[in-house]
């Protein structure tokens, strides 16, 4: 429930409100906006008994949220929510900005090098896995700490944010040392103590949907984040499982603009985990922009047949420039620009 408060409400009228509901035993979450105060009651799981702070002096009107998750409802907050990442690069507003790079950081040479040539061909946050969730126990696990600082030391050199994965809840801490933005991947999606703790850890949180995840089991993992304190999400479409084995998973695009309309929270596309094939990843990316993604994950990789991991799905740095090209024409007639565009 959502009380939204007169533009002329007192503090003290606010305060009432918000003892009112403390005084019924849920929790209150004051949040001051440029015309009014909103108050957002939360800990409820039914209905709540509204009339008792209608009533109350400066009350305008009460809004029920209808959703099982609260504040990343649209009910919650009807603007757009903009995430704010490192190096000024804004997710949610009309410029849309590109993330690229390996699967996994491998090398100095390798990270250093493809982070420049991203940088020249427009990306705006360069990813790279330090810490790999394989599928398999045997394969590589990637570098660990030295990919973190190897992606520090690329972003120095370029500008770009880094995006990297934690995958337990103790390595948050360490990779928001380094990392812009934390990215928990689609096989940790419901991992709840991860949540919790990337909820407190300061940083702009990319969240995965599972890989058999319903939009509302992925809305309310982000409401895990949000009720940690954690503003700053994207969301991320990754594609889920399906019975067709011709691509890696089913590209849910359609997943974009509902999420938009339940949501204020960004939702971005990942077309690579999303078709696990690199020449259905190209078609994918421009279907995403033209669905109105508001950024996209892509990776590219500069050998991709020496690839540690994902090479099947990593575009080679020449298709990654021309896709930016024709994104850049997409997002134009839609109303939207490609950030970094030349
Ligand atoms: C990744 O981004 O490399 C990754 C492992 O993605 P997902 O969690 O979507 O599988
Ligand atoms: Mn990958």
């Amino acid at each position: 429930m959502l009380v939204v408060m007169r533009h002329n409400a007192s503090k003290a009228e606010v305060g009432r409100v918000v003892g009112e509901i403390e005084d019924m035993g849920y929790e209150a979450r004051s949040m001051p906006g440029k015309q009014r105060t909103t108050v957002g009651l939360m800990g409820n799981d039914g209905r709540v008994d509204s009339a008792r702070i209608a009533g109350l002096p400066g009350v305008l009107e009460i809004i029920p949220v209808t959703k099982p998750y609260k504040q990343v409802s649209r009910e919650w907050r009807s603007a757009d929510t903009i995430v704010e990442v490192g190096n000024g690069v804004r997710f949610g507003g009309s410029e849309v900005p590109i993330i690229a790079g390996p699967c996994a950081v491998e090398s100095e040479e390798q990270i250093l090098g493809i982070a420049h040539q991203l940088k020249g061909m427009g990306a705006s946050l360069l990813r790279g896995g330090a810490f790999k969730p394989r599928t398999s126990p045997y394969s590589w696990q990637g570098l660990g700490e030295e990919g973190l600082r190897l992606l520090a030391q690329a972003r120095e050199a370029t500008g770009l944010a880094i995006v990297t994965e934690a995958l337990d809840p103790d390595g948050v801490d360490l990779v928001a040392e380094y990392a812009d933005v934390i990215q928990i991947g689609a096989r940790n999606m419901q991992n709840y103590p991860l949540l919790r703790r990337a909820g407190r850890c300061g940083k702009p949180v990319l969240l995965k949907r599972g890989m058999s995840a319903t939009l509302n089991e992925l809305l309310l993992a982000a409401e895990y984040l949000l009720a940690d304190g954690n503003d700053d999400v994207i969301l991320c479409e990754r594609g889920v499982r399906s019975f067709d084995s011709h691509t890696r998973n089913l590209f849910d695009l359609t997943a974009v603009p509902v999420v938009q309309s339940l949501s204020h929270l960004p939702m971005i596309a990942d077309p690579s985990h999303g078709t696990g094939i690199r020449d259905k990843v190209i078609p994918m990316a421009r279907a995403s922009i033209a669905a109105g993604a508001d950024g996209l994950m892509i990776e590219v990789h500069p050998n991709p047949p020496t690839a540690l991991s994902d090479g099947a799905q990593s575009l080679y740095p020449n298709q990654f420039s021309e896709l930016m090209e024709q994104i850049r024409v997409i997002a134009h007639a839609i109303g939207r620009s490609v950030r970094g565009s030349t």
